[in-house]
């Protein structure tokens, strides 16, 4: 079911083949404003998309306010027919309550949706200036079990066990997934993290089924490369990296790793792809409850997932138009928000960015 090519200068982006119009009929996708900073950064988006004329028709869903029994969480049934339904959608960042007795927002999604592979491209921006000005990296992440597979309870008194579940299925699958998008994209390299010293069986399973996709790559190089090794040799040379792929956790860890690289989680977009063909795009930053409701969020990552999401669309001319436009603005330097040292407010940013179009 995947994959096009992406024409993006870096080519961090996906696009995945299916047939979409790229008439002026507006396309319906899904979109979830999200918590905390969510909804105003996602007000950002739809402002930049409707100054650079995309065709997209929103259908917009907030997280409850109960849990909904269908779901077992406060995400709606409704919301997640929605994603069935268009196939394509952008989330802004959901707060995870914490023991609460029910299912997080983000897992039900990914559980509900089968969005097995998160893909997250990080790349150093032009004009802004941080220690590495050739970072171009994919963390691909295995999106549906691992240590996130949500079997957690107490054995007695005292003693908690969180069950990590890796299968051959889900392995296979984001492996694959890895492997064709290093080949469609014009990757040289894919590198498979684990800690299969420890987690023999787990992690084990993990390389034995990258191993296994890798031999029908023979092109592409392929390593192995220990996580608490590849942490120190992303932080001192991330040029020895192209894609990565690795289990749940440690795709959550390394990807926020990477952003720190190239200026911060206000940056790093992602895309969630599901088996059905649906990509459901979203920033790889959290609700940022410190900042929420202050005009201050810097909303480039989740106007990077944007344009993750129109190249899955096809609708590339607006993707490049509005990728330039973000990047333009940051580089010229005159508006950037508090986390790039800039002191503009996420509307002025979002203004300036309007103007670049
Ligand atoms: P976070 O990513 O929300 O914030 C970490 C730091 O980065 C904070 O200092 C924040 O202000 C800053 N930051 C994040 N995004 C920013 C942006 N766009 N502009 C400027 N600064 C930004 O991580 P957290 O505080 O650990 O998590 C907060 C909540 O978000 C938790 O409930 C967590 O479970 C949830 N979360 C959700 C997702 C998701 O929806 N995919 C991802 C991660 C965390």
């Amino acid at each position: 079911q995947i994959l096009g090519t992406s024409s993006s200068s870096s080519g961090a982006f996906i696009s995945v083949a299916r047939a979409f119009s790229s008439s002026t009929t507006p396309i319906k996708a899904t979109l979830f404003p999200g918590d905390g900073i969510g909804p105003e950064i996602a007000e950002s988006v739809k402002q930049v998309f409707t100054a650079a004329d995309v065709a997209i028709d929103w259908d917009e869903h907030f997280v409850g306010t109960e849990v909904d029994p269908r779901t077992n969480s406060f995400l709606t049934w409704e919301s997640l027919q929605s994603v069935l339904k268009h196939k394509v959608g952008l989330k802004g960042p959901m707060a995870t309550p914490i023991g609460k007795g029910h299912r997080s927002l983000n897992l039900t999604l990914r559980k509900e949706l089968n969005l097995y592979a998160n893909v997250r491209p990080c790349y150093s921006l032009p004009g802004y200036k941080t220690r590495y000005d050739d970072v171009d990296l994919i963390t691909i992440r295995e999106n549906t079990e691992g240590e996130y597979s949500g079997l957690e309870h107490q054995v007695v008194k005292g003693v908690v066990e969180s069950i990590k579940i890796i299968t051959r299925k889900a392995s296979m699958r984001v492996a694959e997934y890895a492997f064709l998008y290093a080949k469609t994209h014009g990757r040289k390299k894919v590198s498979a993290i684990h800690k299969a010293n420890i987690m023999q069986k787990t992690d084990g399973l993990f390389l034995q089924c990258c191993d296994e996709v890798a031999r029908k790559y023979p092109d592409i190089e392929y390593e192995k490369v220990v996580i608490d090794n590849c942490c120190m040799m992303l932080v001192k040379n991330p040029a020895l990296f192209d894609v990565l792929v690795m289990p749940n956790l440690y795709g959550d860890i390394i990807s926020d790793l990477c952003a720190g690289l190239v200026g911060g989680l206000g940056l790093t977009p992602s895309c969630n792809i599901g088996e059905d063909g649906i990509a459901l795009a979203e920033a790889v930053h959290g609700s940022a409850p410190d900042i929420a409701g202050k005009n201050l969020a810097n909303p480039t990552a989740l106007l990077l997932s944007g344009v993750m999401m129109l190249r899955h669309l096809k609708l590339n001319k607006q993707a490049e138009q509005i990728h330039s436009a973000i990047i333009n603005t940051i580089a010229e330097g005159k508006y950037r928000t508090a986390d790039l040292g800039g002191t503009s407010t996420t509307t002025d940013f979002t203004k300036a960015i309007c103007d670049h179009l």
